[in-house]
């Protein structure tokens, strides 16, 4: 059975001050490949593949264990929003991903989803 670490949820972080709300608002530069009314998607700054872009709401979220009901459309959305993107660069292949929480790998406490490929890939990730 999965046991939850508690400790590793990040709570909503509503100050004005988290990375990626600032890049939604223009405040931070980034290299935005597509925006919609939900979503912006933009180059990661530091690629782990040859494409590696993060699919990220408008809406601040702190990590997807903060979603609830209310956003099954939006996160449906950003699912679909990263296949979009993934057929428009024909990537035949690609890995679309989340990291939940410290111990899983979050660094930026605003959910985003990874899409990458053009490199093989491993599995299971480090
Ligand atoms: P994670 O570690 O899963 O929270 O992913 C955060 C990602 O955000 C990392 O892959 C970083 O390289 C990326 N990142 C951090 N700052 C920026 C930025 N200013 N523009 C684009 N990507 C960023």
């Amino acid at each position: 059975m999965l046991e939850w670490d508690y400790k590793d949820i990040i709570p909503i972080d509503l100050s004005s001050d988290c990375l990626f709300c600032r890049i939604v608002r223009r405040e931070i530069p980034a290299q935005i490949v597509h925006e919609d009314e939900q979503a912006l998607v933009f180059k990661d700054v530091a690629p782990q593949a040859p494409t590696h872009v993060l699919v990220v709401p408008k809406k601040h979220l702190g990590s997807l264990a903060a979603s609830t009901d209310e956003d099954l459309a939006l996160l449906g959305h950003l699912q679909r929003l990263a296949c979009r993107i993934a057929e428009g660069a024909s990537l035949s292949s690609f890995r679309l991903v989340t990291n939940n929480g410290r111990g899983a790998g979050q660094s930026v406490a605003h959910l985003h989803y990874h899409l990458l490929a053009g490199r093989p890939m491993a599995w299971p990730p480090g």
